[in-house]
């Protein structure tokens, strides 16, 4: 401190400089040359005028690299939603009933079983239609894509996401279970275009997705989930 105190003239001096004025010629004859001699050392007084003197540019060099920073930041958003599947497996399980006629009505969608609770996600991206009770399915949500196609899920005990919500494909929106009319924990999985219900199962390998998971034999269990 004591230091400072001894040069606080000089840093007067430059910060007049810093301030675009000229420096007062008195100020240089003024203080005695003995003294001027040992300070140009002294860091204080030579880094603050400096940052303050350059802070202009530094704020555009700043904000050049901020602009190229979010110019990549997009490119990387835009690369990964590229990147990112159009459509997902709904949910992982067993494959317990497929898309057919069953019990003198016709089945309109798939049935995968798990735990109660287990994640059921968006198979696309899209806006949420319905989410809550419906007949038969306890409860249901759907899901209309971008081209129209909508996809239902049913029986789910636990829902994540409401009417007129957008969701992306792989979004978490349901936890399974066994509401409605149904024999067990498992999701009632369909399919509609052009307001047809088709077979999920073409449809999702299609999409380079295989729900069979190679376990067809395992639609002959009927301890599993269905409906
Ligand atoms: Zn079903």
């Amino acid at each position: 401190m004591t230091t400072t105190n001894t040069h606080a003239t000089e840093a007067g001096d430059i910060a007049l400089l810093a301030n675009g004025e000229q420096a007062p010629a008195t100020s240089s004859s003024s203080a005695p040359s003995s003294a001027a001699t040992p300070t140009p050392s002294a860091p204080a007084p030579v880094v603050v005028p400096a940052s303050a003197s350059t802070g202009g540019t530094d704020n555009i060099q700043s904000a050049m690299l901020f602009a190229g920073t979010e110019i990549n930041a997009q490119r990387e958003i835009d690369e990964e939603m590229a990147r990112r599947p159009k459509v997902v497996l709904p949910t992982v399980g067993t494959f317990t009933s497929p898309f057919a006629m069953r019990w003198g009505t016709h089945h309109g969608g798939i049935d995968i079983a798990n735990s109660p609770g287990t994640s059921i996600v968006a198979a696309t991206d899209g806006v949420v239609i319905e989410s809550g009770p419906a007949q038969g399915y306890g409860n249901w949500i759907r899901i209309k894509a971008d081209d129209g196609t909508i996809t239902t899920y049913g029986h789910m005990q636990t829902l994540d996401v409401a009417k007129g919500e957008r969701v992306m494909a792989g979004q978490k929106i349901a936890g399974m279970g066994s509401l409605g009319f149904s024999t067990g924990s498992h999701l009632h999985f369909e399919v509609e275009i052009d307001g047809q219900k088709v077979d999920p199962v073409p449809w999702l390998l299609q999409h380079g997705l295989d729900v069979m998971g190679g376990a067809s034999s395992e639609m002959s269990l009927g301890s599993l989930g269905g409906n």
